[in-house]
């Protein structure tokens, strides 16, 4: 099934990629390797590789964030390239990623050959996506089924850790994880008022706080389910 939609792959969805990315560079994004990233990956593989359905496959390259199941989505495209274009993923980075859903994010951030680290807190998502990266050829460092509150202190310290969910305030134990001089995206706020803040850690003692944008992201929940 996955070799058949590779093959389709390159005839029907290398277009609409390009599209895209022209669309993203309308809107701002600058960065030609986050760009570049966003050429390759097979983003509507990431939406649902079992039963393709055309129309719902239409609409993966829009700007818009789509339900995958469990209650959970796939981002914005527009969002992917913005978070990950203002942490400025170095090759080699060490990054973790709060909220691996179906993988999207964490692709595009293997493609600028960081060293990705993942949490999921749903068992189901968790499971598939487990599968699909390899399977796709995308070689995470570690996927973590847990809570992402609490980071993977054994890994620690990290250059970048990106956050895929809303928190109602800057989790401090992500703080502590972060590398001197490494920085953090992340949603903070409820279900009506959330912004995206650029965090960095310039000493251990010294953060800083940038606002963004306001944003619209599932919220970050505390405790697995
Ligand atoms: N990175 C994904 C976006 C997933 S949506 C993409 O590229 O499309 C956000 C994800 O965060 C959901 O899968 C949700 O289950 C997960 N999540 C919510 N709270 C979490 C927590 N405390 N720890 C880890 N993951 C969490």
């Amino acid at each position: 099934m996955l070799v058949k939609i590779h093959q389709d792959d390159e005839f029907l969805f290398q277009g609409k990629r390009k599209r895209l990315v022209e669309v993203l560079k309308e809107k701002g994004i600058a960065d030609t390797k986050v760009l570049e990233a966003m050429l390759k990956v097979p983003r509507h593989l990431f939406y649902d590789h079992n039963t393709a359905r055309p129309a719902l496959l239409d609409l993966v390259y829009s700007i818009k964030a789509l339900n995958i199941g469990a209650g959970q989505t796939i981002s914005n495209p527009y969002t992917v390239a913005l978070q990950t274009q203002l942490i400025q993923v170095n090759p080699g980075d060490k990054i973790l990623e709060i909220g691996t859903g179906c993988g999207y994010q964490t692709a595009v951030l293997i493609e600028l050959k960081a060293q990705v680290y993942s949490i999921e807190r749903q068992k189901e998502l968790f499971d598939k996506t487990s599968k699909l990266l390899p399977a796709l050829g995308y070689k995470v460092k570690k996927l973590h089924y847990g809570d992402g509150y609490l980071g993977l202190p054994l890994f620690a310290p990290f250059q970048k850790i990106i956050v895929t969910a809303a928190a109602p305030s800057i989790p401090k134990e992500l703080v502590n994880q972060l590398d001197i001089k490494g920085v953090m995206i992340i949603p903070v706020g409820d279900e009506k008022h959330q912004e995206l803040l650029l965090v960095t850690k310039k000493s251990i003692t010294d953060v800083e706080v940038v606002k963004i944008v306001k944003c619209d992201f599932v919220p970050m929940l505390e405790n697995k389910n």
